[in-house]
């Protein structure tokens, strides 16, 4: 029954969905406290109240029409909220037209790719990466093209970038704050990375789309900025998503705004509205879209997030672990304390301690940590991390 192509991919399709199902197994055997589970992005919070708050005006309310189709793009006064926001954080002319409403990031990284992809155009993403991005790139007859950052700060390698775009390099993803690595990339990199693309755009007479994935911006640490990516580069399309700022994952809302000083904007527009209805996804979410445009303000507690990472990052670097400390997302990419990372995962379960070798993420050597779980349970994993420690470096 199955095609081919989805056989062949499902073997190799998630180390993280393999790890959370290991989870499943060790937590019938040794209760759900004694497992310390870090493979899932799975954010434990609940969303804010302004979020509750909303569910409840529009549950209760009279809002005639509120759960009927709607124009692919979405709620009118949705987009024209996030507008204002991207307008003034932009300082670009971005009006609710430049605005589209999609499932989640997910789906909106989909119809992006959708639109813009001929067969064997290739797309390039940096390594370490969000694994489905592989995949996204392949549901559009895409070529992933991954080119490895500089591990010691995780940042991309301009000349490694450089080497490998080629005529038929059609897009650049660029996920900052990172998953898995937590960095924000730094503005003198995005504007190396901008001079760079202008020059191989005119080298090859060809356009290359930035794709800037960022469910991650608003989840950031030490007052770092996260530079605006439709500053930057103008020919950008920036995917964004509720999931994580608002700790919505389940109801899959989350928007694509597009630089309004791109080449044939409308055009690309259309055919992005085309692919959110052919895809299937029609519209986002009606009843979320709502409560969103009354939460734009909100954020989930970072502070909490913060308190995580400081203290997981801390007890790590003590045990001798090495890790760069991230300034957003809510991951931890330490390296693994033996060259294979897929070994080292499989002697972590030994401990009850659930993670995700970096060869996941294209990167390997390295494993990554969610730490969007609660804090007892981070607090409770740190003498199994002692007891591995022990065991590998003994
Ligand atoms: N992009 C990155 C980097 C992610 O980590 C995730 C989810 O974990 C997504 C996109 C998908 O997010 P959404 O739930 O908004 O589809």
């Amino acid at each position: 029954m199955l095609s081919q192509n989805i056989y062949s991919k499902l073997d190799k399709s998630s180390w993280i969905r393999a790890m959370f199902e290991e989870g499943a197994k060790l937590r019938e055997i040794h209760g759900a406290e004694n497992v310390y589970d870090f493979s899932l992005g799975n954010p434990d919070y609940e969303p804010p109240a302004e979020v509750k708050n909303a569910i409840k005006k529009y549950a209760l309310g009279e809002y005639p029409g509120l759960h009927r189709y709607m124009s692919n793009a979405g709620h009118p006064d949705v987009r024209e909220k996030i507008a204002t926001v991207t307008a003034a954080e932009s300082g670009l002319p971005v009006t609710q037209n430049h605005i589209i409403m999609t499932c989640g990031a997910a789906g909106g990284l989909n119809v992006v790719l959708k639109s813009i992809l001929n067969p064997g155009d290739e797309v390039i993403v940096f390594s370490p990466y969000f694994v489905e991005y592989l995949f996204y790139i392949e549901n559009s007859g895409g070529k992933p093209v991954p080119v490895p950052t500089d591990t010691r700060t995780f940042e991309p390698s301009l000349e490694l970038l450089a080497k490998s775009i080629t005529p038929k390099c059609k897009a650049i993803i660029i996920n900052s704050p990172n998953n898995p690595t937590g960095v924000v990339y730094s503005e003198e990199t995005l504007k190396r990375i901008a001079v760079l693309l202008e020059a191989k755009e005119a080298e090859f007479n060809s356009k290359i789309l930035v794709i800037s994935d960022e469910p991650y911006s608003k989840i950031i640490y030490d007052q770092v900025e996260v530079p605006n990516i439709l500053k930057i580069f103008k020919h950008s399309a920036v995917v964004n998503s509720y999931s994580k700022s608002l700790a919505l994952p389940g109801e899959r809302v989350g928007y694509i705004a597009v630089n309004p000083g791109i080449a044939d904007v409308d055009l690309f527009i259309n055919g992005m509205l085309f692919c959110n209805r052919t895809l299937g996804f029609v519209n986002a979410p009606s009843f979320f879209q709502k409560v969103i445009g009354d939460s734009l303000d909100a954020i989930v507690n970072t502070d909490e997030y913060k308190k995580r990472r400081d203290f997981l990052y801390n007890n790590l670097i003590e045990l001798g672990y090495s890790c760069i400390k991230p300034q957003g997302a809510f991951y931890l990419f330490p390296q693994s304390l033996i060259p294979d990372d897929i070994e080292f995962a499989k002697h972590a379960l030994k401990y009850n301690l659930l993670i995700v070798p970096g060869s996941g993420f294209g990167c390997p050597g390295y494993f990554r940590l969610a730490y969007c779980v609660n804090f007892n349970s981070i607090k409770n994993s740190i003498p199994a991390f002692k007891a591995l420690a022990k065991e590998l470096k003994d």
